[in-house]
């Protein structure tokens, strides 16, 4: 027997939500939400592309309503939401995460992968959700679950259905790796060790496992087309042309792109021949390989942060000792690769490092080479262009309220972007 009290709750529950953040609650009407829009009005608007000094921003719903001068747009109903001092601008996308992966100076990667419980892993990853969103990155696309199996999809609904506070996820599952390449490794040659990615190779195979991972939840393919293989410290090349242009057709077929772990020229130069879309680390890329990129619009997700981490993990004292002849070298390629225009995705590696420090990379590219304002077109409409998220990373109408709002103004200085104030997601406040 359902009591008279029980049926009040559930009426009375789905009115009211609350909203937790950091340590202020804000007690939030749905209807209120849904029923009023919002007037943002900060002090300019990065749109994505341009800056506009005195531009306003109109919400309601889900959606970008109107954005202008401030004498443009009506407030007419809404609530106005005085951001000053701030800039305001579409929700950053984190172009490379991992949020299944916590940071190896914390636990190593193999032991991530061998030790530790898929249910702590789940766990740590709806806390690394809800950093992720208060950082201001409202979507990443996260490149492989690295052991944890599909748990990137049941991560993805309970964010999508409200149950935890998190960005949108773009996700590829497993991710595929050719047999024997991958890690974890260093055992006995006469036991299995379980692997941080899906093995498969050939024809039928290959297709089988893209099927397979599409099947259950991938929004995109990731391969690694080389890597430490073997017992070797050396990263070679691993699939061969011929199966990556299989893997790209399969996925395809789909409406999905594929994503190419590549840091040797040559396994570079099969992602790019093979019809993959993005290149994640290009650590070993040359003029020619990125002519190569710009002629056949492959984009480069450089991951400056991830290596720079590493760097700091094996005892490089930042800011003190001089720097790796691994970053200097990266530094070269970095320069290389904007000297050729190839088209730069802004993504970390997050996880590698903390969930929520995902501007670190923005920092690095800048400190690499790259203007302000060119990292953060990367980090919010660039990303939405190459990972095909054509509702996203723009403030314009008609597209969803993904916003964030910085002291400051990262276009100038881009520590500034670290500054988050205010970010909403779909419309709906995650901090403020
Ligand atoms: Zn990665």
């Amino acid at each position: 027997m359902i009591s008279i009290k029980w049926l009040l709750m559930f009426l009375l529950v789905p009115d009211s939500i609350l909203l937790s953040v950091g340590q202020t609650n804000y007690n939030v009407s749905r209807r209120q939400q849904d029923a009023v829009g919002y007037l943002l009005r900060p002090d300019r608007v990065f749109d994505g592309e341009t800056m506009h000094e005195g531009w306003v921003v109109r919400v309601k719903d889900d959606k970008i309503e109107a954005a202008g001068p401030a004498n443009s747009v009506s407030s007419t109903g809404a609530t106005v939401v005085d951001l000053k001092g701030t800039t305001l601008m579409p929700g950053l996308i984190e172009g490379h995460s991992h949020l299944l992966l916590h940071p190896y100076n914390e636990t190593p990667w193999d032991d991530q992968v061998l030790k530790e419980a898929r249910s702590l892993r789940v766990a740590r990853a709806t806390v690394h959700a809800r950093k992720t969103l208060e950082a201001g990155f409202t979507t990443v696309r996260d490149l492989g679950t690295e052991g944890a199996d599909y748990d990137d999809v049941g991560l993805k609904q309970a964010i999508n259905k409200g149950i935890i506070p998190g960005p949108r996820m773009m996700i590829v599952t497993r991710a595929l790796i050719a047999t024997g390449s991958y890690a974890p490794k260093g055992f006995s040659p006469d036991i299995d060790v379980p692997q941080g990615a899906e093995e498969a190779d050939g024809h039928d195979a290959l297709i089988q496992a893209v099927r397979r991972q599409i099947g259950k939840g991938a929004d995109a393919i990731k391969i690694y087309a080389d890597y430490r293989w073997g017992l070797m410290a050396e990263a070679r090349p691993t699939y061969t042309l011929d199966e990556i242009k299989l893997i790209v057709e399969t996925a395809r077929s789909s409406g999905r792109g594929v994503v190419a772990h590549a840091s040797t020229a040559e396994g570079m130069r099969r992602a790019i021949l093979g019809g993959c879309e993005t290149v994640e680390h290009g650590d070993a890329g040359t003029p020619e390989i990125f002519a190569l990129m710009k002629q056949h619009g492959t984009a480069l997700c450089p991951t400056l942060a991830a290596g720079d981490a590493i760097s700091q993990y094996r005892g490089w004292k930042k800011g003190q000792d001089p720097e790796p002849e691994r970053l200097k070298q990266k530094r070269d390629i970095f320069k290389q690769a904007l000297a050729a225009g190839v088209t730069i995705c802004a993504g970390g590696d997050v996880g590698v490092f903390s969930h929520g420090d995902n501007a670190r990379e923005l920092l690095l590219m800048v400190d690499y080479g790259m203007k302000p304002i060119d990292v953060m077109r990367s980090v919010t409409s660039i990303n939405a262009d190459v990972f095909k998220l054509t509702d996203r990373g723009r403030i314009r109408p008609g597209l969803l309220a993904d916003l964030v709002a910085v002291q400051g103004d990262p276009t100038k200085t881009i520590t500034d972007v670290q500054r988050v104030q205010m970010v909403m997601k779909g419309g709906v406040f995650s901090k403020r």
